[in-house]
Order: C-alpha cells, then structure tokens, then sequence
C-alpha cells in the first residue's frame, strides 16, 4: 500500500519480524528500492507493538555491506570468490565422493531456524534424498527438542496447545516458569504485564530476579535444575489438599495412579529443602494455580535446557493435567519457543527422528509414504542430532557437513570441541549472510538470502503460519536458497525444481496432515492459519486438545528428580546458567549491524559480562565492572563483574551475544538423555578477578 511518511512518497510491505517466537507483524517503509524503517503492524500476536529488535534492527543488516555476495572456495587455505556453477559441481563432487567412501551416514545437514518452512523443507529433502541420511536437524536441538519429545509423549503434540491472546487476556493467573519473557519474548512480556493490571495472579518461578518478578505475587527463586523436583511438591499440595480436577483425571488422562505413588513422597518441607525455597511458597503457588479457573503454565528455556530437561517439559504436563487445565480457553501448556521459525524448522521435519509434520520415520508406513511422493528409495534409519553429529565429527564417523545458516561455534556449548570436531570434517559447506566464524573453517562458503529478500512463512510459537514477503530485491547475484538446495541435490543425482515458495508449500500440504488446508492464498488472512489446519475448510485451531488429545489420553509420567548431571565442587564452586537479553539476539549477526543498539543495551550490557551475587563478589574481593576470569571443566574466559542481586549467592549468569567472553566457552556439553539438549542453566565454574 502507499502512505505519506514523514516528508517523502513511500511504500510499505508487511512481513514477519526475523527474531523471536513471537511472530510480530512488521511493516517495512521503502522509499526508491531501499527500507527505511519499519513500523508495527497490527499482527494477532503483537496488537501493534514490536519491541527494540523489531522496530531497529530488523533491517540494517541486510543491507549491510557486510553480506557474502558470491560462492567462496578455499584453495590453499585461501577462500576464492567462484561462480555459482563451479561451487555447486564442486560441493555435488564431494558429497559424492564421501557417500561413495564413507556410506551416506557420514554425511549431516543443520537446517536455519530463522529461515523460510519453505526453504527448510526443502533443505531436509536434499539431504533425506540426495545425501541418503536423515542426519539433518535445526537449532532446537539446543533450546526446545526437549518440548517436542516430552510434550509429544504426553500429549501427542510438543508445541504450544494456546494462543498468546488468550493466555494472556482474561486469566486469573499465570504460572511462568523458566521464562524471562520481557528480554527474550518482549511483546509477550508485556501482554502479560497487561494481565497482570487486569487482575491475573502472576507465579514466577525463576532463579533469577527477572524484571517481572515486580508484578508478581509470587517468586519462586529455586536452585537452578530443580524444577522437577519443585512441580513434584506443587502436585503432591494439590492432591493432599483435594485440588486435583477429578472427573477430568478419570475422563481424559492414565496413569494417574502412578504420579499420585510418586508424589505422595515429595513434602513441602522436603522439596523446600532440594530447591532452596520456603515451603509455605511451594504451598501458595500450587494453590493459587490450581484454584484459578483459568490459569496457563507458561515456560521456557528455564525448563528445557537442563540435563533432565525432557523430564522437565513432562513435569509441565503432569501438573497441568492433574488440575484439568488443558484443551480450555486461558490455559494449556505453552511453551514460547525461541527463534521465528524454530517451530517451523520442527514442523519442516529438519529433525533426525520425523520426517516433515513430525511423522515418524519409525511409525510402519511413514518412510514408504515419503518414498512414493519424493520418488526414491529413503534411508530408513533414524539419525543423529546435531548435539550427535558434532562429536561424531570430532571422531571422525560425520566426514561432510552442510550448515545453513548456524553458527555453531559461537552458539554451541564447549566452544573448543567445537572448533576441533570442525576441522576434523573432511568436507564443510556453510550458508550463510555473512562470514562467520563457523564459515571461516568450511571448504565452500555459499551467500544466502535474507527474509527480507524472500517470499515464504514462519511459523510462531503459538502455531502460526504467517507470510513472510519479499520488500526489497534479492542482493545481485545471490539465488534463492530453495534453489540453491535444488541444484545440489539434482547435481547429486535426485532432480529437484521449484517455480515458486507457494508451490513448495502446496507439497507441504500434501504430505503433512496438519498443513493440509495451508496455501499462499489462504495466508493472505491477516491472522495466518495455525495448525493443524486439516483442509481448505478448516479455519486453523487456536487451542488444542479440546475434545481429546493428539495421542487420545493425557499421560502422566511419573518423573522422580534427579541432580543435574554437573555440579559444583571445591575447584568449581559456582552454578552459571546462560541465556539473551532484550537488545542482542544470539550471535547478534543481525542486532551488531544495527548502529545505536549497542549503545542501547547500557552501560554494563554493552559487552560480555556476568551477572554474580554481592555476597560471592564481597568475599572475593570483585567490585562492580572489575574484570574477572571465569573458568571450567571445558575452558577459560575473561569478562566484566556485573554485581548485584539477580542472581542467588554462588549463582552466576552470562549471555553468549559477545564473541570477547562467549559464555560457551565455558558451558556445559553435557545432554539430556531423551532429546539430547545440553544443559545451558546448570554448569560448574569458577570466578576469580583477573
Ligand atoms: Fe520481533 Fe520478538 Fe520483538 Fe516481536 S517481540 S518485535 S517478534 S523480537
């Protein structure tokens, strides 16, 4: 549409913000071919407000003069700029070869959570049909596969069961757990700042003292990895006091029988004592959950990314079950899911153990399906996950890796492992906007797209398919990711073509029940589609499991609590768990590029620090700002004191934006045992000043 803007004619496109789960609508402001603002749209999830990423650095960065804009070979440990031609022969050749030597299982593929569902189906299909692995997987693997296996298992579905308006309009209370939402989710932060001024009871159960403990009745400010143990106590009050929602227990769940025998051991007084909070809290918080009528359990990465994290997310299930808080409006189990289409990533099936809709490759049928559509013999075996396929690099069984649009090296936990199991490749292909410091170990470096150059969807976190469109011309020079992974494939043997995104999503359709009733044209609704979406008729679900679940009955999983798998000593006393703040996101490739934002995040969070207890910086002798050495069983860092409150004496956090003080260096590889996440919240370490 055309609108006057400020002095100038300009034009505006509406799109989907590239940072969090959120799913903002953004409207892009052009004038002459070029963006020169964005402003808020009146999405469903956002209302008109975007927070500081979304308003200022949602496109700076693409039209940076930082953006790869050719293929890049390197010879003699030099990377040459080539021509499209030769560097897809080149990575086809090699590919090739490695199948040919090694067997098709020593090949990997890590698809790109911020990209398009578009291009990540079409990224798992390349390496499902030309590698001949289903050694592909996405950056949920680190943050939220412990939500689609352990949600997946209870419920028959790991994503959000709500919506973001109604979790947050018209509750009694809100139960948040391991969820500092006001930095991560910002704008459903403040959604839940609003239904907290309208009367909702807020539970924040948290080990640090986040910005919305201020509008809560309750904090819960337990040890970090002691969450099972803390649900457990919640759930033993609620069935002692006579809480628990009987008639929905007996109509719609099993294995009640088996979490009652559990919990009946769980007190109080002695889950008080394993997370480190009054018991009287324990008892207040699992009353005012379970006598509000509506109440959703609302959680994050505070759940997922522990040594026992699947076990966590099934926590999660357990308690809203017990109390008949699911398949109802302003409740669920909502788990807010970290990057624009981490969610969609999943549903792509850029997954090791699903194919796309997360049908399982060991399900009878489900690989013969996917032969018969694709035309070609698929391997049957389930494959690694990425936390697998890094060390299996490392010991040299995964020879060639395709990354599109990750960073593992600064992302990814135990930074020097990392850099070892990747020189240890024979063969690395890296997709990306920019060079990084992943890309500068890969043998061919490929340029790639931004969201802002392409058509396609993102799917938030509250299953919402939403267009993403194209606002200024694709950078000269640079295909269509899409088409990029076509050319190899078809270079490798297994032709593939695409005319357009919408015609991939009309595939998606076909093959993927719960996308059954998604096209480009039906998206154009301003409120997208959330699936499932069964067929052309079917308006979308905003909540789940109404009538019954996705696997039939609720289960519950009777989960004792475990310590998490490393713990401090004398030489590591301290607990760090890390996590992002409101103004950089993740490896800031996006937000460094935006002048002014540093700037922004203030003094203290302008670079690499640590947030530590005064009590512990008292007795060392740290003062506010000094610099200091942070060292583990994995490495040593150096950054700034941030000191104060946030967090509890002999706790410690850090973020992983800034690549001076990259909190992974020193973070802890160690994963659950289900969906193999590592635990980010509970690593010991040690603080000195330098
Ligand atoms: Fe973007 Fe998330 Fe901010 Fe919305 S809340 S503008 S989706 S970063």
């Amino acid at each position: 549409n055309h609108k006057s803007y400020r002095k100038w004619e300009t034009t505006t496109v509406q799109t989907t913000c590239p940072y969090c789960g959120t799913g903002c609508q953004i409207d892009m402001v052009l004038k002459d071919g070029k963006i020169v603002d964005a402003e808020p749209a009146n999405g469903p999830a956002n209302k008109n407000l975007l927070c500081v990423k979304g308003r200022f650095a949602a496109f700076n960065f693409a039209q940076s003069k930082d953006r790869l804009t050719k293929p890049l070979i390197k010879k003699n440990g030099k990377f040459e700029k080539v021509s499209w031609s030769e560097a897809i022969d080149y990575i086809a050749k090699r590919f090739t070869e490695l199948k040919t030597k090694y067997g098709p299982d020593s090949l990997a593929g890590f698809a790109c959570s911020r990209s398009t569902n578009e291009d990540d189906y079409v990224l798992q299909k390349m390496v499902r049909t030309a590698f001949g692995t289903n050694n592909v997987d996405n950056c949920a693997r680190v943050c939220h596969a412990p939500s689609v296996h352990g949600l997946g298992m209870t419920l028959g579905s790991g994503a959000m069961t709500n919506t973001i308006k109604d979790i947050t309009t018209d509750v009694d209370a809100i139960l948040l757990i391991g969820s500092n939402t006001t930095e991560a989710h910002p704008v459903i932060g403040v959604q839940i700042r609003s239904a907290v001024q309208h009367g909702a009871k807020l539970i924040v159960v948290d080990p640090r003292n986040i910005d919305l403990v201020k509008n809560s009745k309750l904090h819960l400010q337990l040890k970090a990895g002691t969450n099972i143990a803390l649900i457990n106590g919640m759930m033993h009050v609620i069935i002692e006091e006579g809480l628990a929602d009987m008639n929905f227990i007996e109509q719609r769940t099993e294995d009640f029988d088996k979490i009652k025998a559990l919990v009946a051991d769980y007190t109080p007084e002695k889950v008080a004592e394993i997370c480190g909070i009054d018991a009287n809290l324990i008892v207040e918080a699992a009353e005012m959950y379970a006598k509000a009528k509506k109440a959703p359990l609302i959680y994050c990465l505070g759940v997922t990314e522990h040594s026992y994290g699947t076990e966590g997310v099934m926590s999660m299930s357990n308690l809203a079950l017990l109390v008949g808080k699911l398949g109802k409006p302003g409740c669920g189990v909502n788990p807010l899911r970290g990057q624009n289409n981490v969610q969609g990533a999943c549903d792509m099936g850029c997954d090791p153990f699903d194919f796309p809709g997360y049908q399982k490759l060991n399900t009878p049928g489900v690989v013969e399906k996917f032969e018969e559509a694709w035309g070609t013999k698929l391997n049957p075996n389930v494959g690694k996950t990425s936390t697998q396929v890094m060390p299996a690099a490392g010991e040299g069984k995964i020879k060639g890796l395709f990354i599109f649009g990750e960073d593992p090296i600064v992302t990814d936990p135990d930074t020097n492992e990392v850099r070892h199991d990747l020189e240890n490749l024979e063969f690395l292909v890296v997709h990306e906007l920019f060079m990084t410091e992943t890309a500068e170990y890969a043998d061919v470096v490929l340029p790639g797209l931004s969201y802002l150059e392409k058509d396609g969807t993102f799917t938030n976190t509250e299953r919402r398919i939403q267009r993403v469109r194209a606002a200024i011309k694709p950078l000269s020079g640079v295909k269509q990711d899409y088409d990029v992974f076509t050319e190899i494939a078809t270079a490798m043997g297994y032709p593939m073509h695409y005319n357009s995104a919408s015609e991939i999503m009309d595939e998606i359709a076909q093959l993927v029940p719960t996308f059954g009733g998604v096209s480009f044209d039906r998206l154009e609704n301003p409120n997208g589609l959330q699936w499932p979406c069964l067929d052309v008729h079917d308006p979308g679900t905003p909540i789940m499991h109404v009538h019954e679940f996705t696997r039939g009955k609720g289960l519950f999983m009777a989960l004792p609590y475990h310590p998490a798998k490393e713990l401090p000593d004398d030489k590591y006393p301290f607990v760090l768990s890390t996590g992002r703040e409101l103004y950089h996101y993740n490896t800031r490739a996006y937000s460094e590029r935006t002048e002014g934002i540093t700037e922004l995040a203030g003094l203290g969070r302008d670079k690499s620090y640590i947030e530590m207890n005064q009590v512990n910086a008292d007795e060392l002798g740290i003062k506010d700002g000094d610099r200091v050495r942070v060292s583990s069983r994995r490495g040593t860092l150096e950054t700034y004191a941030n000191v104060g409150q946030r967090v509890l004496p002999d706790a410690a956090f850090m973020t992983f934006h800034f690549p001076d003080g990259n909190a992974n260096i020193v973070a802890n590889p160690m994963t659950d045992d289900i969906a193999r996440c590592p635990d980010y919240k509970v690593c010991a370490i040690n603080i000195e000043p330098v």
